[in-house]
């Protein structure tokens, strides 16, 4: 064999190696992006144009709290009370995630919300936008979901959720081209006694709606 010819065999094998080590490099690449897409929320969550101040701390996928059905249309924004006095948004937000194991979770409970509005006003989002929450039977598909906590067995707001409360609801409806005629109660869905104070009192619903009203207007 020539020394030319040898060259060239060399050569081919230097090629050769490149040639596997790209495509081990890409297949490491795709393999990378696969698992972090695997650990890390869909974009599409990510980017479901909810309030930035909400926190999302989302849902595991699952049948009893994040069943991942897809929510096409919003016709109304439904208020409830967690009914379970001065419980913070996490502690609620846990509550739904671990609705999945089956310890915790004898009875099967389908339950969730897409935001929770805490004691002190902070808002912890649980499900996407995109996605249908476990509030409002039988309207889950056409509705968005505030649970809120509260101090009492009342089930009034404090200032500071009340605040909260109004500014996400109004922001929600300004995102659906909806207005204060579209905040409604789990009561007016399906009767229940929830948001609790806010049905017991008439007034004090009513004048909830005008804040939203008002805070609409202001477009703050
Ligand atoms: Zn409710």
């Amino acid at each position: 064999m020539s020394s030319k010819s040898k060259r060239k065999e060399k050569q081919e094998v230097r090629w050769g190696r490149v040639a596997i080590a790209a495509g081990l490099f890409i297949g490491v690449v795709l393999l990378t992006a696969f698992l972090l897409s695997l650990l890390f929320p869909e974009p599409e969550d990510l980017k479901d144009g909810a309030p930035e101040y909400a926190e999302k701390i989302l849902l595991t996928k699952n049948e009893y709290s994040r069943p991942g059905t897809a929510l096409t249309k919003v016709n109304d924004v439904v208020i409830h009370y967690v009914a379970n006095p001065g419980t913070s948004a996490k502690a609620n937000r846990n509550y739904f995630e671990n609705l999945r194991q089956s310890a915790d979770n004898p009875d099967g409970v389908k339950a969730s919300a897409h935001f929770i509005v805490g004691l002190d006003g902070e808002v912890i989002q649980c499900i996407p936008l995109t996605e249908i929450a476990y509030a409002n039977y039988p309207r889950n598909e056409d509705t968005v979901s505030i649970e809120v906590c509260h101090p009492d067995e009342s089930g009034k707001f404090s200032e500071d959720t009340y605040r909260a409360v109004v500014t996400l609801t109004a922001d929600l409806l300004k995102k659906y081209g909806l207005t204060e005629e579209n905040v409604i109660r789990h009561y007016d869905v399906s009767g229940k006694l929830c948001p609790k104070y806010y049905v017991e009192h008439e007034d004090a619903w009513q004048k909830l709606r005008e804040d939203v009203r008002e805070k609409l207007l202001r477009g703050e």
